[in-house]
């Protein structure tokens, strides 16, 4: 494991705390948006970082913080774009939002340490960064998102600017470097799915390819951005929770025991959409 996949998976090291109970009564229509969200999300955070190790993208501050602004600048853009596809978008963006305030609950329960040195921000810290900028890009229809999720007035008076800064920085980073109009040019990334390990994995993973989220969200980034040499996402056991993209190897990793964390973590979110009952915040 080279740095940043130890960094990525520190990320996930919170989620990995949440320990097994029996599932609950949740519908799994539910509980299957709720795993696929928070692999499109990771999967569009690694591919954050494959686009800006490829074309060397400038990013001031942390890069991990920049790739979390991709993920959610992408699936707010596909929200957007309306259809079935984007009310898909916004329940993955909830469902990353929801996992990542659960995952920080869990940990505070638990007495887990705080990693204050890692190069993510904290996952209370990423959870309030998503419910800024989904504030931020539509404050009359989230007008209740700040108060439901314990972000102060203050700093909700600035989510709409941060919102707009970031939509503007993902438009750049597609003129920039993006493809332009006519045939491909560059290589591929191709998709492998290894053995899975257990029924869970499985029916999760035959659910998740059902959905098709991971065939497209691959296939946009194979027609806008043209690599420099194929490369590969691979979804398979890796002995620990967690998702990387490995520059040396080509390789974005998604290793299924993520699909078991988010699937156990599932029975403990406070689910954050309009209409549902109001969260804990994690103040
Ligand atoms: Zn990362």
């Amino acid at each position: 494991m080279n740095a940043r996949a130890v960094r990525a998976g520190l990320a996930v090291l919170l989620l990995a705390l949440a320990p097994a109970f029996a599932a609950p009564a949740a519908a799994s229509d539910d509980r299957t948006l709720f795993v696929a969200g928070n692999v499109e999300f990771l999967l569009i955070h690694e591919l954050g970082h494959l686009v800006i190790s490829e074309f060397g993208v400038p990013v001031f501050g942390p890069e991990e913080v920049a790739a979390d602004y991709i993920a959610v600048a992408a699936l707010l853009r596909q929200k957007q774009a309306g259809g079935e596809r984007g009310d898909r978008a916004r329940a993955y963006l909830f469902a990353a939002a929801e996992a990542l305030n659960a995952s920080w609950q869990r940990g505070q329960d638990a007495g887990a340490d705080v990693p204050y040195w890692g190069a993510h921000a904290l996952n209370i810290q990423r959870f309030y960064q998503i419910g800024c900028l989904v504030y931020g890009s539509d404050p009359v229809a989230y007008a209740d998102l700040p108060a439901r999720i314990g972000l102060p007035p203050a700093r909700a008076e600035g989510c709409p600017a941060e919102y707009a800064r970031a939509a503007r920085s993902f438009a750049w980073l597609l003129e920039t470097y993006g493809r332009p109009d006519g045939p491909p040019t560059g290589h591929q990334i191709e998709i492998e799915y290894g053995a899975t390990r257990s029924r869970v994995q499985q029916d999760l993973l035959d659910e998740l390819r059902a959905l098709g989220s991971i065939e497209f969200t691959v296939g946009r980034v194979n027609s806008l951005f043209p690599l420099k040499a194929p490369a590969r996402l691979v979804m398979r056991n890796c002995g620990r929770p967690e998702a990387a993209w490995q520059g040396a190897t080509r390789e974005l990793v998604i290793c299924y025991e993520l699909l078991d964390t988010f699937y156990r973590l599932h029975g403990r979110v406070q689910h954050l959409e309009p209409g549902a009952p109001a969260a804990r915040s994690g103040r």
